[in-house]
């Protein structure tokens, strides 16, 4: 039964097959959907396509419903909080399928084929040998109503096919243009395995008639499928629906994005770090962009902005430099105290700092101190401009919490400056280190103080440089008077006495 719902209504769905994790060509075209959805007054249908019961698994789908609300993609029916056309979950629809299932057969328009695999394997060879597609012959399209029954009756295995009348389909998708396809190529069908298993070409046709699905905004990779589901369509007297096949994701080789190039998981992204307002920003900038040379849109932004008509029909090249680009500038907006509890979890996972039993306060593992979310925070504000994702955090920051940092003494040394000279600048910078008292421990005053003596230098660099090396035992890093004044006047000392000591 069709709820009531308006005829002008603007209905699009995302249709998810739980059978891996929520990849991010999916994440895109549910974006798409959303926005589309979002700019129309319409509604975003969430639909799960666990058909395939093998392939489907309970745990997929959880994921992937858990990704797109991550991604703030919300939906506004689906199978977690229904619907007026539910359910949404195909498995949970079998005797919707079936009634048309039955109807197809009434009128002659589909029928059980009972040819065995070897046959059908013996047509794709003849076929072939012919130098023709391979396709299936027609062979039980006309079997008499009491040998289908016969056959039934003894048990036989069947499926059920679609009849095809060759003909031409054309249809007008809204990036593509014009796309046609000869049937005839096709041969009859199978729609479903049998009354409980509808196969997916038949079962997307009759739950978008159901749940009145007008626009299919979905990957190019379906485009094949549509002049099957337009057949069916026909066959079943259902109203078309509006087509836009989105343009396939690329990796930087240009073939299809896959796990060749890397992570192909909204949640291997998450959990490096990205933010989701980056995701989605990167996200629609693969296919679609604004005619101009804009590059940061917030989800709100893109509902205003974002129109079917900008999505480009050639493939969209994943550039992992511009997502890294795009979730810097977000990490850069985040405020200081959502900074922190952004970073947190990362160093915690990493095993630098640990929970106490106080709320807002962490053990540092190595050195057994306690610290607060004031000082973890200063950390986590001084790196905010250098991380582009969240996961850096802990390999750039470790030395603040580690007891002993290890760094060969090489790279103590500053250009080719000899080791003596590198000594006696550290040597100099320790007494001028001591001289500040703990009350006055301050970037500026350590800045002040240390600049006093380092710009009398001929090349300051000779003290700067073993200075940030001695604190941070890293190539790169903040800089050292940020540093040294949250490490504190006793660490500070410490390391640039070790770092002497290895000269
Ligand atoms: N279930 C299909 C898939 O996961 C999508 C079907 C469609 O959008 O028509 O690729």
């Amino acid at each position: 039964m069709r709820k009531k719902i308006k005829k002008t209504e603007v209905r699009v769905r995302l249709a998810p097959s739980p059978t891996g994790p929520l990849h991010l060509g999916t994440a895109r075209t549910a974006l798409f959907n959303f926005l589309f959805a979002r700019q129309h007054n319409g509604k975003f249908i969430l639909r799960i396509e666990d058909t395939d019961f093998e392939r489907s698994k309970t745990e997929y789908e959880r994921e992937i419903i858990e990704g797109l609300k991550w991604l703030g993609l919300n939906w506004d029916e689906g199978p977690d909080i229904g619907g007026p056309c539910g359910p949404y979950r195909q498995s949970q629809r079998v005797d919707i399928y079936k009634k048309y299932l039955e109807r197809l057969l009434a009128e002659g328009k589909a029928y059980y084929c009972f040819c065995s695999r070897q046959e059908l394997e013996k047509m794709r060879q003849y076929y072939q040998s012919i130098g023709q597609p391979p396709r299936y012959s027609g062979k039980c399209r006309d079997l008499s109503q009491k040998e289908v029954e016969k056959r039934i009756a003894q048990g036989q295995p069947y499926v059920i096919r679609f009849k095809i009348n060759p003909k031409k389909i054309i249809f007008k998708d809204l990036i593509r243009g014009k796309i046609e396809f000869d049937v005839s190529a096709f041969g009859d069908f199978v729609i479903a395995k049998n009354f409980h298993q509808p196969l997916y070409n038949f079962a997307v046709v009759v739950d978008d008639y159901e749940m009145k699905i007008n626009h299919v905004i979905r990957g190019e990779d379906h485009i094949s499928n549509t002049p099957k589901q337009i057949l069916l369509q026909e066959a079943l007297g259902f109203p078309p629906v509006k087509y836009a096949h989105l343009p396939l994701i690329l990796g930087p080789d240009k073939s299809k994005l896959s796990k060749r190039h890397g992570a192909t998981s909204v949640s291997a992204y998450r959990k490096e770090g990205y933010l989701p307002e980056a995701l989605i920003n990167f996200l629609a900038l693969l296919g679609w962009n604004p005619g101009d040379n804009r590059e940061i849109f917030s989800l709100n932004s893109l509902v205003k902005e974002f129109s079917i008509d900008r999505i480009q029909k050639s493939g969209a090249i994943f550039n992992i430099s511009r997502l890294d680009w795009i979730n810097g500038f977000y990490i850069r907006q985040k405020s200081r105290e959502r900074l922190l509890d952004l970073v947190l979890p990362y160093w915690l996972n990493d095993g630098l700092i640990q929970q106490t039993d106080f709320p807002g306060q962490f053990l540092i593992k190595e050195t057994k101190e306690i610290v607060d979310r004031n000082y973890l925070k200063q950390i986590a504000v001084l790196y905010q401009t250098r991380i582009k994702k969240l996961s850096e955090i802990a390999p750039e920051t470790d030395f603040f919490f580690l007891k002993d940092i290890k760094y060969p003494k090489e790279l103590l040394i500053w250009k080719d400056f000899e080791v003596k000279e590198i000594k006696t600048q550290l040597e100099k910078l320790q007494n001028v280190l001591f001289e500040i008292s703990e009350a006055k421990w301050s970037k500026e005053e350590i800045e002040k103080k240390v600049l006093e003596k380092a710009n009398r230098l001929k090349d300051r660099g000779v003290m700067l440089w073993p200075f940030r090396v001695a604190l941070t035992g890293k190539k790169g890093s903040a800089g050292p008077f940020e540093i040294a004044a949250i490490l504190g006047k006793e660490k500070t000392l410490q390391r640039i006495k070790k770092a002497i000591s290895l000269l």
